[in-house]
């Protein structure tokens, strides 16, 4: 082998707030925190109040590997927490603040984290765990005074920042180092950490970067409506520093007429986020008639999205989505930007692809396998199991011993993605369902997101969730539950009638129930495993 002659310069998330730093101090950071107080900073004193957050962690003892957790939201300060606490070589952990505080409290003891940093909204939590999570030795509330509280390690961010002057640079550490941690959600089981290093961040946010992947760039103001605690905010509180792009952080208020404040006060021209959002977010613009001219691109993702949504939104608000799939394993797996054929194409056939899950991503690679591990043809119809694999795809997970969802073959390891999809020649991927929701009919699979796709694709149905139900005859049935709009009442052959034409007959629900609300896991997801169990006793009415 003759070695190239490159520079040895290790990739770290450092780089990425160094790089803003040094050429984004006009850039502007804006952020609104939990008090609904407007903040408006910029990527040089987001560095520079990094480097104090290093500084202050140092003084705790803090070293390269300890574990370091958040509970915030969408913030200035949660962001400064992300460069300070991995620019010092510890580890990001990002704690879902939405699971149950048995879960925060498992993960939190997982992880052995040592510091805390946590919202005042989310005290009421830190409270209740802290007898049980005897590794955290400090909490830190993200308010400017320490709010009255029952911890008695606990102390005010800006105080405690107050004590100490920024470190004069982050240590050069090695780039296979671990950087962040985020839990998958767990809905079975206990949840896993992924365990991201400084060069699989600082890669994904590069293909995040590009105009196949996110688009991010230095003329892009972003709206992070993905909360950070979900897969680091999809890589775009790290993807908008490597960019210089203006950041436009909302706090805890996700409710669309924040949102929608937020995209025409900031000029917003991007932002990313799951399905149930932007249904919202269109829903509050048809009823306000209002429109949102910046906005030109939407990366949706995280759950299927449906065709109705994408057309609404590129029609009436001509906003482009790019629909894509990932996972915390992974963050973004494929993307949806049209290729040069694509383009050429009539309106109908791209939007049929756009309502695919996105093209596969350079930098992870798919493959579709049944159940004998044997290779599935990429003909676009014949559904296997997803598998993954690259260099920012989770190899293992922390401190787990018996993973199955890692399998080793001829073709080296590959992640077991747990989603059945299809594939075409050209790496465009259909998510048919996750592979423990596809709904099991008399040996043929229904897919519950085509189901649900079909439904709010009538006007009258603003969301809706497909569960297999257990069925004497057919093993299992579907059921639909569906969130009318305004008042109206449920006529279920309206809805038949309006999903024949795209789902076959056989995989129409057997029954639809009407409710009020459809519940979501704590990332957005439907939560398939709560309807099934709440509705358990259902009784088929044919
Ligand atoms: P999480 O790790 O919480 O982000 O969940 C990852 C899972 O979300 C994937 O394995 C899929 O089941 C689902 N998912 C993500 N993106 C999509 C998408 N575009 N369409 C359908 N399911 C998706």
């Amino acid at each position: 082998m003759i070695q190239g002659l490159n520079m040895d310069r290790q990739l770290l998330v450092s780089s990425l707030i160094e790089y803003a730093g040094r050429n984004h101090s006009g850039t502007e950071v804006v952020s609104t925190d939990s008090t609904g107080r407007e903040y408006r900073t910029n990527w040089s004193e987001v560095r520079s109040r990094a480097l104090l957050v290093s500084s202050a962690l140092q003084s705790e003892g803090v070293n390269i590997g300890d574990r370091v957790a958040t509970i915030a939201w969408n913030d200035h300060r949660h962001l400064e927490t992300y460069y300070g606490i991995t620019g010092l070589g510890a580890v990001l952990h990002t704690v879902n603040p939405r699971l149950r505080v048995q879960q925060i409290t498992w993960i939190i003891n997982h992880a052995s984290d040592k510091i805390v940093f946590v919202d005042a909204d989310f005290l009421s939590i830190a409270e209740s765990i802290a007898p049980d999570v005897p590794s955290v030795q400090r909490w830190v509330v993200l308010s400017d005074e320490l709010p009255s509280t029952s911890l008695d390690n606990a102390v005010a961010y800006e105080q405690w920042l107050r004590e100490f002057e920024p470190i004069s640079q982050w240590p050069i550490i090695d780039e296979w180092s671990a950087a962040t941690l985020c839990y998958t959600s767990g809905t079975t089981g206990n949840p896993k950490g992924v365990m991201q290093s400084h060069r699989s961040i600082v890669l994904q946010t590069w293909a995040t970067c590009t105009g196949d992947g996110h688009d991010v760039n230095s003329g892009q103001s972003i709206l992070l409506a993905v909360p950070m605690f979900h897969v680091n905010g999809w890589a775009i509180p790290f993807a908008s520093a490597m960019a210089g792009a203006k950041l436009v952080l909302p706090g805890p208020d996700l409710s669309p007429e924040a949102l929608v404040r937020h995209i025409q006060s900031e000029n917003v021209t991007f932002s990313a986020g799951v399905p149930t959002i932007w249904l919202s977010v269109v829903q509050h613009l048809q009823a306000t008639n209002q429109q949102v001219p910046s906005l030109r691109r939407l990366a949706v993702g995280g759950s299927a999205a449906p065709r109705s949504l994408m057309d609404t939104l590129e029609d009436d608000y001509g906003v482009f989505v790019s629909h894509v799939w990932g996972m915390t394993e992974m963050t973004q797996g494929s993307a949806g930007r049209f290729t040069n054929r694509v383009q050429e194409l009539p309106r109908d056939e791209q939007r049929r692809r756009q309502a695919m899950a996105g093209r596969e991503l350079y930098g992870v690679e798919l493959r579709l396998v049944d159940d004998k591990g044997e290779d599935v043809p990429r003909d676009g119809t014949t559904p296997g199991e997803l598998l993954a694999r690259g260099p920012w795809v989770a190899g293992a997970y922390f401190d787990l011993k018996d993973d199955s969802t890692h399998i080793a073959d001829s073709e080296g390891t590959w992640l077991r993605t747990g989603d059945v999809a299809t594939m075409d020649s050209e790496g465009y991927i259909s998510i048919v369902d996750r592979a423990k929701d596809v709904i099991k009919s008399g040996g043929e699979w229904i897919s519950s997101i085509e189901l649900e796709n079909a439904a709010v694709g009538f006007e009258k149905v603003s969301e809706a969730a497909a569960v297999g139900l257990p069925h004497d005859r057919w093993g299992e049935r579907p059921l639909l539950f569906v969130v009318l709009e305004g008042n109206q009442e449920l006529n279920k052959d309206e809805i038949l009638e309006a999903m024949r034409p795209h789902v076959a007959s056989w995989c129409l629900p057997d029954d639809i129930l009407a409710i009020d609300e459809i519940p979501h896991t704590g990332t957005g997801k439907i939560d398939k495993k709560l309807l099934r169990e709440r509705f358990s006793n259902h009784k088929w009415s044919t």
